[in-house]
């Protein structure tokens, strides 16, 4: 809950990456606290609403989860355009889906938001024993376009706060 004259900070967030890397486990994780082994694919896109309060202001976060297929990058746009924040998300378990993650990055570069935050999420990190993406991987990669990077698993909930937080963090010394 807000405190009284704390000051609240409202923005967009869009999730863009693969289909499958677990954009809509991340953010059921990060609203709803649950995970589904059989989460079903996102058609189109969902939006969703989390309030996080830190200490400096309270943050509300209106978050758009897009679907990752082909047939529906045309719609893309519409979803980061106007966006304070892009959370690009790759599965640490599959090289392809981190090729795709940069590619999302270039688009974002040359079409999003001069002043996007963006956020590069290897999830899945409890599929260690099937890693094909090395945390300095996506560390480098991330530190080369100034992104904030972090490893997450939706299904044990590691990081998945700090990744909203440091998002927050940054709205608020940034905005
Ligand atoms: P999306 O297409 O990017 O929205 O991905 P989903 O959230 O639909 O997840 C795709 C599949 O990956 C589902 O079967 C999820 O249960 C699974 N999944 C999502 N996040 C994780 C995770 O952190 N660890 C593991 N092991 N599986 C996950
Ligand atoms: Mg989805």
């Amino acid at each position: 809950m807000a405190k009284p004259g704390n000051k609240i900070i409202q923005a967009k967030l869009v999730l863009l990456g693969d289909m499958g890397t677990g954009k809509t486990s991340l953010v059921l994780r990060f609203v709803k606290g649950q995970f589904f082994d059989n989460q079903e694919p996102t058609i189109g896109a969902a939006f969703f609403t989390q309030i996080l309060s830190l200490a400096e202001a309270t943050v509300k976060f209106d978050i758009w989860d897009t679907a990752g297929q082909e047939r529906y990058h045309s719609l893309a746009p519409m979803y980061y355009r106007g966006a304070a924040a892009a959370v690009v998300v790759y599965d640490i378990s599959s090289m392809d889906t981190f090729t795709r993650a940069k590619k999302w990055v270039q688009e974002l570069q040359r079409q999003g938001n001069q002043n996007l935050v963006m956020a590069l999420v290897g999830n899945k990190s409890d599929l260690e024993a099937k890693r094909e993406v090395e945390t300095e991987e996506g560390d480098q990669f991330a530190q080369e376009n100034g992104m904030l990077f972090i490893e997450t698993s939706a299904k044990t909930s590691q990081n998945i706060n700090d990744l909203f937080y440091e998002i927050g963090k940054f709205w608020i010394h940034n905005i």
